[in-house]
């Protein structure tokens, strides 16, 4: 089946995760060749926003070089346009970085999304975080919440002017992807099929 076709920043993404699965890690140590390019400036094609779990490392999971992309965690990979850490990075990133991809990085088994679901018995700082997300947990597994979740984060983003802007112009593009812990398998929302599907570990452009 085809899938609508990543950008070239996807297919970056895409690619060092076939890397990471497979075992060809690019960091094999400090590099002065590529630390020399990256000293006095930085060229990143994507920003991913990730769940803060420790579980779940973009750098490992895309098998990424310093300079490449830009990551903001917390906890429920949340776009909230309330929280100035996460509006100023994702405002840095695209217009002064300009990144071609915004990417919301969700995963199996989150303990985010499972308290979604009990959320009047937290203490109160993680309750009104989680509240912030204007999420709830929908699906009948967490997996399936989780990719909800991912979704809706996507549509919060849609709601940021500037944001929307960007996207209307063709600046940037909006990602959902989702990481399965026990088995390393990587998922992506195909926004024109509205599906979701697994990465292949082995073809290009998959
Ligand atoms: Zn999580």
């Amino acid at each position: 089946m085809k899938h609508t076709l990543p950008n070239e920043g996807m297919r970056r993404l895409l690619s060092g995760y076939r890397d990471f699965f497979n075992g060809n890690p690019a960091r094999k140590g400090f590099c002065a060749i590529h630390a020399e390019q990256v000293a006095t400036k930085q060229n990143p094609h994507s920003m991913i926003i990730s769940c803060f779990d420790s579980r779940v490392c973009p750098e490992a999971i895309f098998n990424t070089h310093d300079g490449h992309v830009c990551i903001h965690r917390n906890m429920l990979n949340q776009v909230c346009e309330r929280d100035e850490s996460m509006i100023a990075s994702l405002r840095f990133a695209l217009e002064t970085l300009k990144v071609q991809n915004i990417v919301i990085l969700g995963h199996s088994d989150c303990n985010a999304v499972q308290k979604l679901r009990h959320l009047e018995e937290l203490p109160a700082q993680i309750r009104s975080w989680l509240e912030r997300s204007h999420t709830c947990y929908r699906g009948s597994t967490v997996d399936e919440a989780v990719k909800n979740n991912v979704l809706d984060q996507l549509a919060h983003l849609r709601q940021i002017p500037f944001v929307s802007q960007a996207v209307q112009e063709g600046k940037v593009n909006l990602e959902g992807l989702f990481f399965r812990i026990h088995d390393g398998g990587l998922e992506r929302f195909d926004p024109a099929a509205q599906t979701w599907y697994t990465v292949s570990t082995e073809e290009e452009n998959a």
